[in-house]
């Protein structure tokens, strides 16, 4: 516990009027008692020297796998926090593909209750449907009251059309999204990576981008039926890009999130690899194309938030030949670095749009309170650079597992620390 903390000679960056102030923050029993210059504070209380270095409010990850239960030996709710914290990020929002699913109001509990236990908040995402089978809604009012600030059966769409109609309706009562896996299952049922050139040429099954833009443009419509929010996880393709832009052009309730490696590498390296595993995802690593359509979507403010969708899986588990290995790579760690390489320093969005998209974006759409970097209120920030150039190596990973492709990359821009609920958890230099 560290629950004062005098931050001393850090820039503070406001995401939502995109404004920054040289100040000094003294916190003390975890609130923020005093911003200004040259805060003075008794010898008891310990001083972060943040010179160079940029203040927030906390990140969140909005699509993260933290499997527990049932899969522990691929993450725990612990360690995923652990590899929130390392990657800068307070807040994350955990999807329900556990087993057993977080389908009943008890698993809710239970996930809210192991969280309890680390620095790090941790907002389940509950089942739309029960076992996440696609066939009966779940209790979602239930869900709702214990906790859960969401509803998808991530790792698979609600393919049945009835029932996201039925879920949607009672997400305008509950005023909780439903964030659907674009995927039109039928269309690629065998399909290991995206469908193109690539895969054509190396004899992968191909997932093609329509199965995406199908099961978007069927929501986009039964939002604008329903009035429910529905929202695009993990966005990939550039028409999908194209129809969530007119959903918002008609004032539809429809947002959008997009992960860092969709941003980062294309369907080439599957092949550039080897057929390394860890270039294999759901959605999978798409075109050059869509990649651009991605950053302009990103930087015209049709995707609304950057997550990772963490997905860790044991060596073992991925140490296959491609067809058998599983869906998912993590992603907490190299997050803002990719963010910095792929995204700011090129130029396709500020240090304050890019914050503003893991910060207030992501609270928004799960109708969450962003936190403020303003005195009284509870002490909840990122502190970080957005310039740092430094190379991820398995020294940097806390997660459980490390099925990443970006081991040995350079990457721009570092979290140093993140401090939440009286805690103060660092990176090492
Ligand atoms: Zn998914």
């Amino acid at each position: 516990m560290t629950p004062d903390l005098l931050i001393r000679g850090g820039t503070l960056l406001h995401p939502e009027t995109e404004t920054t102030q040289s100040a000094d923050v003294l916190i003390q029993d975890g609130l923020i008692a005093e911003i200004d210059t040259d805060v003075e504070a008794g010898p008891e209380v310990p001083v972060y020297d943040a010179t160079d270095r940029l203040i927030s409010p906390g990140w969140m990850d909005m699509h993260v796998h933290l499997r527990e239960p049932g899969f522990e030996h691929k993450e725990t709710i612990a360690t995923g926090a652990r590899a929130a914290a390392a990657g800068g990020f307070t807040d994350v929002a955990c999807m329900p593909n556990t087993d057993p699913p977080i389908h009943t109001r008890d698993v809710v509990e239970f996930v809210r209750e192991r969280a309890a236990e680390t620095p790090v908040g941790v907002h389940p995402i509950a089942c739309v449907s029960k076992e996440r089978e696609g066939k009966e809604l779940a209790e979602l009012a239930d869900l709702a009251d214990g906790g859960a600030v969401a509803f998808s059966d991530d790792g698979a769409p609600v393919q049945h059309a009835g029932l996201m109609r039925r879920a949607l309706e009672y997400s305008t009562m509950l005023d909780c999204p439903i964030v659907n896996h674009m995927e039109e299952k039928t269309l690629n049922p065998n399909g290991q990576m995206h469908e193109g050139e690539v895969s054509a040429r190396i004899g992968l099954d191909g997932i093609p981008g329509l199965a995406d833009d199908v099961m978007i443009a069927r929501d986009i419509e039964l939002a604008a039926f329903t009035g429910g929010h529905v929202h695009v996880a993990h966005i990939s393709t550039a028409r999908g890009v194209e129809l969530v832009r007119r959903a918002k052009a008609r004032d539809l309730p429809v947002t959008a999130e997009v992960c860092t490696h969709h941003i980062t590498l294309t369907d080439a390296a599957v092949e550039q690899s080897g057929f390394d595993t860890n270039t294999k995802m759901h959605p999978p690593l798409r075109s050059a194309e869509d990649v651009a359509a991605l950053k302009e979507g990103l930087a015209d403010g049709t995707i609304d938030a950057l997550c990772t969708d963490h997905a860790p899986h044991a060596a073992f588990e991925k140490d296959v030949e491609f067809n058998a290995a599983p869906f998912g790579i993590t992603g907490l760690g190299t997050a803002w670095g990719l963010i910095g390489r792929e995204l700011i320093e090129p130029g396709v969005l500020s240090v304050a749009e890019a914050v503003q998209k893991l910060t207030v974006a992501p609270r928004r759409i799960l109708q969450l309170d962003p936190p403020t970097l303003e005195t009284g209120e509870p002490a909840v920030l990122t502190i970080f650079d957005a310039d740092t150039r430094w190379t991820f190596t398995e020294d940097h990973v806390h997660s459980k597992s490390q099925n990443t492709p970006f081991l040995g990359d350079e990457l721009v821009g570092r979290p140093w620390a993140i401090y939440r609920d009286g805690e103060l958890v660092q990176n090492e230099a």
